[in-house]
């Protein structure tokens, strides 16, 4: 199947008001190209140096997702072009984001990654450190930066039961805090988990955004990656 074949594919899978980010990352711009013409205008990288070097060989309405963890050193680098940060899973990764944010006068959207899985190998905060972050105050300070709802990746297993889970624990930490926050955080809507395995578990379990991968692009090669 074509990526275009694919794209419908898990598309059509999809319901209303569920967002596709198509995860590039280790394929070529031409696949990116292949997956734009098809009409796909969200992609996920997780790399920031990868998303630089594609950026500028891409349409400028795509949107850019930075779905993997981000070093607060390569914050300046990546802002300008990113519509969304999904991995932001520190104080001081928000704090460097909103100054960065306001040197070149934007507003950038961001996702608190929380830990779900039973690997100890993610990233993310635990339940606590998000419900500390959540609750001092602290992200309504923030002028640059709007905190627009959760991402989180399900353990790696065979067991559906597991991911299911994880999905919902995170749907339900997710519908906790947009509760108590919706009056001084209306943005927060967003919950960004399902992958090419687990998306429709995700979808299932109450997701807003997937980020699809090898079922859109076919297997990585990491080998060859630049
Ligand atoms: C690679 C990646 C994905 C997509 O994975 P697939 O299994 O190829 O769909 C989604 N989210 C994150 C954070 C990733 O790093």
């Amino acid at each position: 199947m074509s990526i275009a074949q694919n794209l419908e594919a898990v598309g059509r899978q999809l319901p209303n008001g569920v967002q596709l980010v198509a995860v590039s990352k280790t394929h070529p711009v031409e696949a990116l190209q292949e997956a734009y013409n098809a009409g796909q205008r969200a992609f996920g990288e997780n790399k920031v140096q990868e998303l630089l070097q594609k950026q500028p060989l891409m349409p400028a309405d795509v949107e850019w997702h930075l779905i993997g963890h981000l070093q607060t050193n390569k914050v300046r680098q990546v802002l300008p072009y990113v519509r969304m940060i999904h991995s932001v899973d520190s104080q001081r990764l928000l704090e460097t984001i909103d100054r960065e944010a306001q040197r070149i006068n934007r507003v950038v959207d961001c996702l608190l990654q929380v830990h779900i899985a039973c690997e100890d190998t993610k990233f993310g905060l635990s339940d606590q450190e998000l419900r500390r972050l959540m609750d001092d105050g602290l992200l309504a300070q923030l002028r640059n930066v709007r905190v627009v709802g959760l991402m989180g990746m399900a353990s790696f297993t065979d067991s559906q039961e597991q991911v299911r889970t994880e999905f919902r624990h995170l749907r339900s930490l997710f519908a906790e805090l947009r509760q108590q926050h919706e009056s001084d955080m209306p943005h927060f809507t967003e919950l960004s988990m399902g992958m090419s395995h687990d998306f429709l578990l995700a979808v299932e379990e109450g997701s807003t955004m997937v980020r699809v991968g090898s079922l859109i692009f076919g297997v990585r090669n990491y080998s060859t990656a630049s």
